[in-house]
């Protein structure tokens, strides 16, 4: 039995391991946006980086359940690992609505980097229509020049959204609880870590550690099952 109107954060990725950026992101937008959980939905098999990841979609929804067993209000959906075919977030998006119900508020957490290429989304427009987009900090991306870098093709495949910059340190319990109107994107300015999963990646591979990039148990599982090596071929990622 589902509660209506709960407030749910969902945060999307391929998580080729899940990091402490994507956790600490996820921390501050809990808090900062008073919510009910924030889901985290490993992406099997993503249209725009298929040949780049390594480990298989079962090997990182469990580094993610790893990553995030002891935190109660984080939770992982195996929405998408589950489904054959390409993870399109405009479908996940769907199911969550009918799982949670119409008064619940989905809000899409995502990378100010990822945000940028939602106009090559499927259904980009559905997208933005079903989620509260927030957007986050990145090191190296420049939140406040989102809206002016868009260009009017990309402004139409969006229907037209319009940002509303903030600070997290500034978000009031009435400002993180207004409703807003369709299709306004939050660029959530905050304190972001400089860690990504393609340089954990290529630290493995060099024999380097990863040690306070991930938690302990991701990188005990990196270990364990000779993530990321060299040597790793795709035949070991394929259970
Ligand atoms: P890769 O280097 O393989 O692309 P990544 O570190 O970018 O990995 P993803 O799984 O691609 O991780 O990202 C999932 C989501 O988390 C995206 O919306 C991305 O923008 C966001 N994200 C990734 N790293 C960080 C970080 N350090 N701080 C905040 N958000 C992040
Ligand atoms: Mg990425």
């Amino acid at each position: 039995m589902l509660v209506l109107s709960m407030r749910i954060g969902m945060m999307g990725g391929t998580f080729d391991p899940i990091h402490l950026g994507h956790l600490r992101a996820a921390e501050e937008i809990y808090w900062a946006f008073e919510l009910d959980r924030i889901v985290f939905v490993p992406a099997a098999r993503p249209p725009h980086k298929d040949d780049e990841i390594e480990a298989s979609p079962v090997q990182r929804y469990e580094m993610v359940s790893l990553a995030t067993g002891d935190v109660p209000y984080f939770s992982v959906s195996p929405i998408e690992v589950n489904r054959p075919g390409c993870s399109y977030s405009v479908e996940t998006l769907r199911e969550f609505r009918t799982l949670y119900g119409e008064g619940s508020t989905i809000y899409f957490i995502v990378g100010v980097d990822a945000f940028q290429e939602l106009a090559t989304w499927k259904d980009a427009k559905e997208v933005l229509a079903l989620a509260q987009f927030i957007v986050t900090a990145r090191p190296g991306w420049r939140l406040d020049e989102v809206e002016r870098s868009m260009t009017s093709a990309q402004r139409q495949l969006l229907g037209e959204p319009r940002c509303k910059y903030l600070k997290i340190s500034e978000i009031t319990p009435q400002i993180a609880r207004r409703r807003y109107e369709p299709r306004v994107v939050l660029l959530v300015e905050m304190v972001s870590l400089d860690i990504s999963s393609s340089e954990i990646r290529q630290l493995v591979k060099e024999g380097k550690s990863i040690r306070y990039l991930v938690t302990d148990t991701v990188a005990a599982y990196v270990a364990q099952n000779r993530l990321y090596h060299l040597a790793c071929t795709q035949a070991d990622s394929q259970r």
